[in-house]
């Protein structure tokens, strides 16, 4: 049920009750919930269908056919923000690190108090979360499955009394690759790509890979046809046209490119806030040297997460990030930066995601892609100093010999006794390496239409008909990782869909 771009060779028409445009976290999860649900679905990714036959764990080949942009995308502001995400059949949710958390419950109470959405108590949403992580198999890791580094990282925080809790993470029987981030060579990484994506199909659904919706036509304030461009995988280029007429259309492209879409299809204008109000979970790592080998590759990372200051809205852990990336962010280059990269074996890489504290914008270049602006404000400046110097800290426990920094004008220290320097070095936000793989908020939910672009079961205010099921849904920081929060909304949203099936699917 699965058609790439390369089979179709005519332009085409579909007709059917549910349009899904993205296959990621918010698409797949409510495909596979009205497919199941007996609804005729179809869903359109732009990027391309990859099987963990296809996977690599070589950044060159692995990177460029799964993330969007070969994972270049960049957020404007100062500092830049390096930004990532997935551009392939099952979306982010196959490269990303498999950490699934609940949303937090003062963030539900935020939510309520400000945003309106009475229904989204814990308890309310606890059998939706129950839903979603049967379906992803969300568990935590299996002893064996983790590493002497994550052993470390624990063993540290232990020993510092912070709180560090075991992860919850969508897999079964993980045998610790740590190649998440290039898709799970093993399909045990329990992606959109291995779940709902095969029950959607399983119950019917179809789905066209390298397909990119560029339009959302309406008709009296309801949408009703997509149209979307057939692209060649190896040029980008558009080979044909299909036309996807439906009683009801669900956009989850992700927090950066459905605004666009929405934007482009001159949609939802009213409220002035499509594209407004986007969060990034901003992040930084550090990079811990050790004198005997880690081999923290070997073993899942983010076995265990720092909880300990997650009311201070810094959220800790180690990552799995590949040498060359790693060897991107070293503040060195050329003979230095090679000798520093054979200490690879020795090094264990951590980092932290902070709470937001304001907000950026996505607009629409005119040629059709969304841009992004986001300029940390000094609580998140002081934050990620403070989240820098708490991850020297664990690693110095931990044994670390050195801790190299993300800052250009102090980029290592050497001891525990260093790290007052972190505060004292007056660091400016220009001076800092920010990265992020959590985009949300832009079309955020709400009861009120002047403040929100859906109400609390996804629908927009402006247009009936269409939903909005992605990480742009979300209203606010989540202070953790968010793929579960998006899915539970989305099932959310199906299971409302089916419930109103006379009104909306007939
Ligand atoms: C490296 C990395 C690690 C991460 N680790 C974690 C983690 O451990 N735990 C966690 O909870 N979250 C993690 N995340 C974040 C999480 O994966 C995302 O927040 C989540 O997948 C977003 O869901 P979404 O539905 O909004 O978009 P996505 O899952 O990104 O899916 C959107 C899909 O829509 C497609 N699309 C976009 N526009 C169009 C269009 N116009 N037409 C057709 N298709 C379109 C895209 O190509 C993409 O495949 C990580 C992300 C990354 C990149
Ligand atoms: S650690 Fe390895 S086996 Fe486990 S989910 Fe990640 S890639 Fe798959």
């Amino acid at each position: 049920m699965i058609t790439i771009g390369e089979q179709v060779t005519r332009d085409l028409t579909e007709t059917t009750q549910v349009c899904v445009i993205g296959s990621g976290a918010g698409g797949g999860a409510i495909a596979a919930e009205l497919a199941e649900g007996g609804v005729e679905v179809v869903i359109l990714e732009e990027g391309g269908y990859y099987t963990s036959k296809d996977f690599s764990s070589d950044a060159r080949g692995a990177i460029p056919q799964l993330y969007r942009d070969a994972g270049t995308s960049v957020i404007m502001g100062t500092p830049a923000i390096i930004f990532s995400e997935g551009r392939c059949v099952g979306g982010s949710t196959v490269i990303n690190g498999g950490m699934c958390w609940r949303t937090p419950e003062r963030v539900l109470h935020r939510w309520q108090r400000e945003f309106g959405l009475a229904d989204m108590t814990p308890e309310k949403l606890a059998p939706f979360f129950a839903k979603v992580e049967e379906r992803i198999n969300v568990a935590p890791q299996s002893p064996e499955s983790l590493g002497k580094g994550d052993m470390l990282f624990k063993q540290a925080a232990d020993k510092l009394g912070w709180l560090i809790n075991h992860n919850r993470r969508n897999q079964k029987n993980c045998t610790g690759e740590g190649l998440c981030v290039f898709g799970c060579p093993t399909d045990r990484k329990q992606s959109v790509l291995v779940t709902y994506i095969p029950r959607a199909l399983g119950k019917g659904a179809k789905l066209y890979a390298d397909t990119r919706a560029i339009k959302v036509k309406t008709e009296n304030g309801r949408a009703t046809e997509v149209v979307a461009e057939v692209l060649d995988r190896k040029t980008g280029k558009k080979r044909h046209t299909l036309r996807v007429k439906a009683k009801v259309v669900v956009l989850a492209g992700g927090a950066l490119q459905t605004p666009c879409l929405l934007i482009g299809s001159g949609l939802a204008k009213k409220s002035g806030q499509v594209g407004k109000n986007f969060l990034c979970h901003p992040n930084v790592k550090v990079v811990g040297v050790f004198e005997d080998e880690v081999r923290y590759w070997a073993g899942v990372h983010q076995g265990h997460q720092i909880h300990e200051f997650l009311e201070e809205g810094i959220l800790m852990a180690i990552g799995g990030v590949p040498p060359a990336l790693v060897a991107l962010g070293l503040p060195m280059h050329g003979r230095q930066s090679l000798e520093t990269m054979e200490l690879y074996n020795h090094m264990l890489v951590a980092g932290a995601l902070v709470d937001d504290t304001t907000t950026g914008k996505i607009w629409r270049a005119p040629w059709g892609q969304p841009m992004a602006f986001y300029q940390l404000d000094q609580v998140e400046i002081e934050r990620l100093i403070r989240a820098s110097a708490l991850i020297c800290e664990v690693l110095f426990t931990a044994g670390a010999k050195k801790c190299y920094l993300p800052f250009t004008y102090l980029q290592e220290i050497a001891s525990m006794d260093e790290i007052p320097k972190i505060y004292e070095a007056g660091i400016k936000p220009s001076e800092m390496e920010v990265l992020t793989v959590h985009a949300l908020g832009t079309t955020r939910m709400g009861r009120d239409p002047r403040r929100s672009v859906v109400n609390g079961f996804c629908e927009c205010h402006e247009v009936k008909n269409l939903f909005i099921t992605d990480a742009g849904a979300i209203p606010t920081s989540l202070g953790v990782n968010p793929q579960e929060t998006i899915m539970a909304i989305a099932i959310r949203a199906g299971q409302y869909l089916l419930e109103n099936r006379a009104r909306y699917l007939v």
